[in-house]
């Protein structure tokens, strides 16, 4: 398959320098605990506003006015926190436009300058000449309501478009994910990317989470992988310009997608048929991968039924530790819940974690940390409320990839909220869940889910492509059993 590595990270989010919540510097430390890399893009302006009930574009312009006194400030910040190999950071700004679409900027640079637009062709003009990418987002909603013009669309500094974020799903006019959390309308099928597909238009997917609470990779409002060669921004950058990008909705799923051996975003000449493969390795039960040729299911691919209790083992296992719950608003008894727990395995060893951090509550000093202790512990400091939770639900978890047997144990130790302790055999997690309580009904809970085999997760296969004469595209969408989504990007055959 594919012979690079994948990056995570979230190039689509704001805070208070703009008109979301939260500084810039909270933000790139949300960022480091669980991205690779983030690009912070700013809210700027917005040259065709309407004007609104009761004067309310003064929310908009106090936020235009917020990015730019603090630009000097955000640009050192930025500058400041790349460590190639460890983490990376870009600077970007968005701009807003009911006729054109919301573009995001994103500066392969340093200490770039913002730019206000009041024509897309003088923002592509910009953008061509820093050499920066300009990605449309929210592709679905109408023309004239922000969504997508895909008659401005130029590949020269667009090669992806975001087609998942907290907005919702773009990919076409069906399917989870609808448009519901702002005021922009639903989803209109010509601005979706399969009618843009269609049409003729090439290009990428990403996802991000367009997250207003400064908290970039926010679990379940979007993400991206990037194939690499190096963790390096300018390999992060020649990923996105090759579309070498897929989309994620929140778990971290593996993906790779090759047609007669060209990465994903490719562009090859083929004969009458090509060989897809794919790997998909998921974070939770994989449901079904399909395969998509010229907007049509060609293939369905589905992992093999629960494997027996002996071969479940042989391979790494995941399960998911997952926290929250606890009182509502009615009941008087809303409150952010600290969590301090340590995760052991007594025999075994914890391969990989994969944090599933959602954004609020808002709090501009707590943190979300995790601490290795050694090859077999994980530290976990963590707070969760029900109080404006994302699409409400409340809680946070962590998917933790284990090399164990069957007779291996999972030790919790709870110091926040109460000192609580208690054990789970791995064998008795392979056949179901274990729901812990830190007091009575209504106090916080949090529950080891049923483990996942690697059988149940992972998925490769291969098909053979029916190449029609003229232009054809192929590309992947896998979804897992709890509804998380990955897109990888098309395959482009016979482009000329
Ligand atoms: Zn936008
Ligand atoms: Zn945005």
């Amino acid at each position: 398959m594919s012979d690079y590595r994948i990056l995570y990270g979230d190039i689509h989010n704001h805070n208070a320098h703009g008109y979301g919540l939260g500084s810039i510097e909270r933000s790139l430390e949300v960022a480091r605990t669980h991205l690779d890399f983030f690009a912070f893009t700013g809210h700027s302006g917005w040259h065709d506003m309407p004007s609104m009930e009761g004067g309310r574009e003064r929310h908009w312009i106090d936020g235009f006015k917020r990015l730019k006194d603090t630009w000097p400030r955000v640009q050192q910040v930025i500058a400041e926190a790349n460590r190639d190999g460890e983490f990376c950071a870009l600077l970007g700004f968005e701009w807003h436009s009911s006729q054109w679409g919301d573009q995001c900027v994103v500066f392969p640079r340093d200490y770039r300058p913002l730019f206000y637009a009041s024509e897309v062709a003088k923002l592509r003009r910009f953008c061509v000449d820093e050499g920066a990418l300009m990605i449309p987002h929210h592709l679905a909603y109408p023309n004239g309501r922000r969504g997508v013009n895909w008659g401005c669309f130029d590949e020269a500094c667009t090669p992806v478009v975001e087609i998942y974020s907290e907005h919702g799903n773009s990919e076409n006019d069906r399917g989870p994910f609808t448009y519901f959390s702002h005021s922009m309308g639903g989803r209109e099928t010509a601005n979706t990317a399969s009618a843009a597909l269609a049409a003729g238009l090439r290009f990428g997917f990403v996802g991000s989470s367009d997250d207003h609470a400064g908290f970039p990779g926010a679990y379940g409002e979007g993400l991206m992988g990037a194939l690499v060669a190096d963790f390096t921004r300018e390999d992060i950058f020649d990923a996105i310009r090759a579309r070498r990008t897929y989309a994620l909705t929140g778990d971290r799923i593996e993906l790779d997608l090759t047609v007669e051996g060209a990465p994903m975003g490719a562009t090859i000449e083929a004969g009458r048929q090509a060989e897809a493969r794919f790997s998909v390795h998921g974070r939770d039960e994989l449901d079904v991968v399909e395969i998509i040729q010229d907007g049509r299911v060609v293939h369905r691919f589905y992992p093999r039924e629960i494997s027996p209790e002996g071969e479940a083992f042989n391979a790494p296992i995941q399960i998911r530790l997952e926290w929250g719950w606890g009182p509502w608003g009615a009941l008087a008894l809303d409150r952010v819940c600290d969590w301090a727990m340590r995760v052991k395995l007594r025999r075994g060893r914890i391969a990989r974690y994969f944090p599933c951090l959602q954004s609020m509550p808002f709090d501009e000093q707590r943190r979300h940390r995790f601490a290795r202790e050694g090859e077999a512990g994980l530290a976990i400091r963590s707070y969760t409320a029900r109080k404006n939770a994302y699409r409400e639900n409340p809680n946070q978890s962590v998917v933790l990839e284990i090399e164990a047997g069957p007779d291996d144990v999972l030790d919790l130790t709870l110091s926040e909220p109460v000192e609580q302790t208690s054990t789970s055999p791995l064998g008795a997690l392979l056949r179901g869940s274990h729901n812990l309580f830190t007091g009575p009904f209504p106090k916080e809970g949090y529950q080891w889910h049923r483990l996942v085999p690697r059988a149940a997760s992972a998925l490769e296969g291969r098909c053979l492509l029916d190449v029609p004469n003229g232009r054809s595209h192929v590309y992947l969408r896998a979804r897992q059993k709890n509804g998380h989504m990955a897109w990888a990007s098309p395959v482009f055959l016979n482009w000329r």
